[in-house]
C-alpha cells in the first residue's frame, strides 16, 4: 500500500506525534479539527521541492542511472517552479522569495550532487524509495505509519535506511543519537521483514546555512531506544484518546504558526 492509501485509515505517524509534542493545540488544529491554514511556510515547500528530486535522483539510480548535478539542478528549478511559483498562499520569510530561493535550492542541490560524486555515497543497491510501512503495538488501536525516503542494501546483506533533511545547522551528535524518526524507521523495519539484517540508520542533511553544506550522519539504534520510543507513542495516545491538547506558547512554532487567529480565538473562549 502507499502512504497515501495508508493515510486513510485512522493511524498515527511521527510527525502526529512530534505536533502533539511540541504544542498539542497546533496539533488539535490540525490533525482532529482538519482546518486549514492560511498560508504554506517557504521552508515547507523548499523542502518538499528537495524530496521530490532525491526521490526521482534515487528512481534514476534505481534503472542504473547516476543523474548528474546539473540534471538535478534542472529537476529542482523544474519542480519548484510547479510547487511556488505564483502560489499566493506561500509565506516567505523576510528576505526571502521564489527567486532566492530558486537559486539557494540550486546550490544547495549542487552541493549534494557534487558530494555523491566524489564520496562514492551511491554504492550500495537500491531497495526501496518512499517505501510506505504500518506497524502495530500493544494498547494502541490504530497503526503507525510512515514512508522511509531511502533503503539500501550493502554487500554483506546489511540495511541502510536514510532520512532526507533539509536544515537552518548543522545536526548536533546528541541530534542524531536521539532522532525518533529514526527509531520509528527501525521497529518499522524489524516489523516489515527486516528483522534478521543488520539495520543501520542515516540521514542525509542538506543544510542551508551561509554557505550550503551536505553531510551524512550514520547512527544505530539499541533494544533500549525502541522501548523509549513506543513507550513515547503509547503515552501520546493516551494523551490523544483523553482530548488533552496543551497549547505551547512558546513553542519554535508560533513565529509561523498557520492557525495564530485560531488560537487566539481558542484563548479568547470561556
Ligand atoms: S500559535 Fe503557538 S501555541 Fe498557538 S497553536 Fe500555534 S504553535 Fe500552538
Amino acid at each position: 500500500m502507499t502512504l497515501s492509501e495508508l493515510r486513510k485509515q485512522p493511524h498515527l505517524s511521527v510527525s502526529a506525534i512530534e505536533s502533539y509534542m511540541e504544542c498539542g493545540l497546533e496539533f488539535k488544529f490540525s490533525r482532529i479539527d482538519k482546518l486549514k491554514t492560511k498560508y504554506r511556510a517557504d521552508a515547507m515547500v523548499f523542502g518538499s521541492t528537495i524530496h521530490r528530486v532525491l526521490a526521482e535522483y534515487n528512481q534514476e539510480r534505481l534503472i542504473g542511472k547516476i543523474l548528474t548535478t546539473t540534471e538535478l539542478q534542472d529537476l529542482f528549478e523544474k519542480h519548484w517552479i510547479t510547487n511556488a511559483k505564483g502560489q499566493e498562499d506561500i509565506s516567505y520569510k523576510k528576505n526571502k522569495s521564489f527567486e532566492l530561493l530558486m537559486r539557494e535550492g540550486k546550490e544547495l542541490i549542487g552541493i549534494f550532487g557534487a558530494s555523491i560524486e566524489f564520496s562514492g555515497m551511491h554504492q550500495h543497491t537500491v531497495v526501496a524509495i518512499e517505501e510506505a510501512f504500518e506497524f502495530h503495538l500493544q494498547g494502541l488501536p490504530v497503526p503507525m505509519i510512515g514512508a522511509m525516503d531511502l533503503v539500501e542494501e550493502d554487500d554483506q546483506g546489511g540495511i541502510h535506511i536514510i532520512e532526507y533533511k533539509t536544515a537552518a545547522a548543522a545536526y548536533s551528535a546528541d541530534k542524531v543519537k536521539n532522532h525518533f524518526q529514526l527509531t520509528v524507521y527501525q521497529i518499522a523495519a524489524k516489523a516489515n521483514g527486516y528483522g534478521d539484517r543488520e539495520i543501520k540508520l542515516g540521514i542525509d542533511c542538506l543544510i542551508k546555512t551561509k554557505e550550503p553544506k551536505f553531510e551524512r550522519y550514520v547512527t544505530a539504534r539499541a533494544y533500549v531506544d525502541e522501548s523509549k520510543a513506543i513507550k513515547r507513542i503509547q503515552t501520546v495516545w493516551k494523551g490523544i484518546e483523553k482530548n488533552i491538547f496543551i497549547p505551547n506558547t512558546s513553542s519554535w512554532k508560533c513565529k509561523d504558526c498557520g492557525y495564530l487567529d485560531d488560537c487566539n480565538d481558542w484563548h479568547n473562549r470561556d
